[in-house]
């Protein structure tokens, strides 16, 4: 237990190093962004424009990663408040639903019932936004659902079997994942896609495992994926449930 605490007191100190370090970042990117959107407007050669929009590109894409790294080290509190998941799923929609237009997929969203869930509302709502933008970048034409249901049973064996667990899917009919990636997807950095930060489910995966929960993954090429977030939907004891700030 000493150690646990000591390792936590060390991510705690090495994540606000990493949030000042993200915060000096950002400013000098900010302005380094904003005087290559003006150039471009008043460059007329060609050539130029082109070098430009590299440097606007390159920019939005250091700011991504910076707030994923943010988001990555920053703690949170989970509390003890809980949210209804219909409210959740229901701002989720507004947030994906013209994206998902740009690849042609439809979405279909499935809540048999609504539950009271323990836990951090934006933290849960990030990870629903990285599955679902992740299906959708995999797949075009296609569908993605988003299912929730009460989990009738574990992926895993866990002693305390009264809990009861909430089963969030995300499934997609897109292009898979290969065998040799699906070890690493849920690796810091690991992307297979050209501007992608590989953050995406690195940080997923904490904020389910924070929450006391399990995040699965199955897939099939050519075929499509299923991302499975399991919560559980009672908070273990405990008055002091706060994690980190
Ligand atoms: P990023 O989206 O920035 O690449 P993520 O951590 O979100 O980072 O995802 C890591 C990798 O996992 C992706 O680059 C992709 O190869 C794979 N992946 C994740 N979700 C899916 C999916 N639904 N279908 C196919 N591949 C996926
Ligand atoms: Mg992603």
């Amino acid at each position: 237990l000493k150690e646990k605490i000591i390792s936590m007191e060390k991510m705690a100190a090495l994540g606000e190093m990493a949030a000042k370090v993200a915060h000096e970042i950002r400013n000098p990117l900010l302005a380094i962004g904003g005087f290559a959107k003006r150039l471009d407007k008043d460059l007329k050669e060609e050539k130029s424009k082109e070098y430009i929009k590299v440097i606007i590109e390159e920019v939005k894409r250091l700011e991504r990663i910076l707030n994923e790294i943010l988001s990555f080290v920053k703690p949170y509190p989970i509390g003890k408040e809980s949210f209804k998941i219909k409210g959740l799923v229901d701002n989720v929609i507004n947030f994906v639903e013209s994206t998902l237009k740009e690849n042609n997929n439809e979405f279909k969203v499935i809540v048999k019932e609504d539950f009271s869930v323990p836990g951090n509302y934006d933290k849960l709502k990030e990870v629903l936004l990285n599955l679902i933008s992740n299906a959708n970048e995999a797949t075009k034409d296609g569908l993605i659902t988003l299912k929730i249901e009460k989990a009738d049973k574990l992926p895993v064996e866990i002693p305390d079997i009264q809990k009861e667990y909430l089963l969030i899917e995300v499934e997609d009919t897109g292009c898979g994942i290969q065998k040799e990636n699906l070890k690493r997807i849920f690796d810091p950095f690991f992307t297979t896609k050209i501007s992608g930060t590989g953050l995406g489910l690195a940080i997923s995966k904490r904020i389910v495992e924070e929450h006391g929960g399990i995040i699965k993954v199955e897939s099939e090429i050519n075929k499509g994926t299923i991302f499975r977030v399991y919560l559980p939907l009672h908070k273990e004891g405990g008055e002091n449930e706060d994690f980190g700030g």
